[in-house]
């Protein structure tokens, strides 16, 4: 069981956005950045909890004419 979401934040210091996994009990929780400063903002991303709803690209051959059978 591995549901930790991904929470993002960016530093207010170097300008850099990063990726903090950890429960949700704790998502306001302080990070600091990898550049090992304080000041930093979560980011409201609540992508990558599933729900993709993206087109599956439709298609891909049976491989018959790949294979002789076709001729
Ligand atoms: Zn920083």
């Amino acid at each position: 069981m591995r549901d930790v979401p991904t929470y993002e934040f960016r530093c207010r210091s170097c300008g850099s956005t990063f990726e903090v996994q950890r429960p949700m009990a704790a998502s306001s929780d302080p990070a600091a950045c990898p550049e090992g400063h304080d000041d930093t903002v979560k980011l409201l991303s609540m992508a990558g909890l599933g729900g993709s709803s993206a087109p599956a690209p439709s298609g891909g051959g049976g491989g018959c004419c790949g294979g002789g059978c076709c001729g």
